[in-house]
């Protein structure tokens, strides 16, 4: 399997790329704009051919690719089921398993960071999940705006991904200190706002955090609400 993760060093976002096969077909999850040409390069030098675009959650710290992507590959533009972005294709319900050349990737609801966001989970030899900003490397996505909510997010963690198994490889939609990978079994042990802690905790933990908005999130989730694409412009 052709598994590789791209940086946005601008909103300090990763996305991935997979595809079964040199010459198969191809999936990018959480995009970034700005990222086109180096994607469409990448796709054409690896031979692959896009056919989905997948968001994990509609994003407030950069601006999707997933239209750009549309429109230059003709690939569908994938969100889970509760998406407000009527732009989508095709909407994925909890448990659905969207299948790219033999990958299968089921979609794993897990609210918190957003009310719409979604896990994706990768089986096989060594399985994996692709986490959003649910779960981080060592920390979890801020829950205090666009439906967020510090409960859901313990609940989707602690009933939906730590089920997964100790060791499911995690990869977050963001890490801000160049950490790449985890796994379910290092983030139950040792990140801080969940070992050890109870549901109570984890919410005044959540509430304490006093994080100013993403400087972006006024264009970014407009735009991302038309898969990048609003009417005007950007
Ligand atoms: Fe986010």
């Amino acid at each position: 399997m052709i598994f590789r993760q791209l940086f946005d060093s601008t909103s300090g976002t990763y996305s991935y790329l997979l595809a079964s096969r040199a010459g198969g077909e191809a999936l990018l999850v959480d995009p970034v704009l700005e990222q086109m040409p180096a994607y469409l390069q990448l796709l054409d030098e690896l031979g692959v051919r896009l056919v989905h675009a997948l968001d994990t959650h509609t994003h407030a710290d950069h601006v999707t690719a997933l239209g750009a992507l549309r429109d230059a590959t003709q690939c569908t533009t994938v969100m889970g089921a509760y998406s407000q972005a009527d732009c989508v294709n095709q909407l994925l319900s909890d448990d659905e398993t969207l299948n790219v050349d033999g990958i299968e990737l089921r979609a794993l609801y897990t609210p918190g960071h957003t009310n719409e966001s979604f896990s994706y989970w990768i089986g096989g030899a060594e399985p994996a999940v692709l986490t959003g900003d649910v779960l981080l490397i060592r920390g979890t996505g801020r829950t205090d705006f666009q439906g967020g909510d510090a409960g859901a997010s313990w609940d989707s963690i602690t009933q939906r991904l730590f089920p997964l198994g100790d060791q499911t490889l995690v990869y977050p939609g963001h890490d801000y200190k160049g950490w790449t990978r985890s796994t379910i079994g290092e983030e139950r042990r040792f990140n801080p706002r969940l070992a050890g802690r109870s549901r109570e905790e984890y919410i005044e933990i959540m509430a304490a955090l006093n994080l100013p908005d993403p400087t972006m999130m006024d264009i970014a989730v407009p735009a991302n609400l038309a898969c990048g694409q609003p009417p005007g412009g950007l």
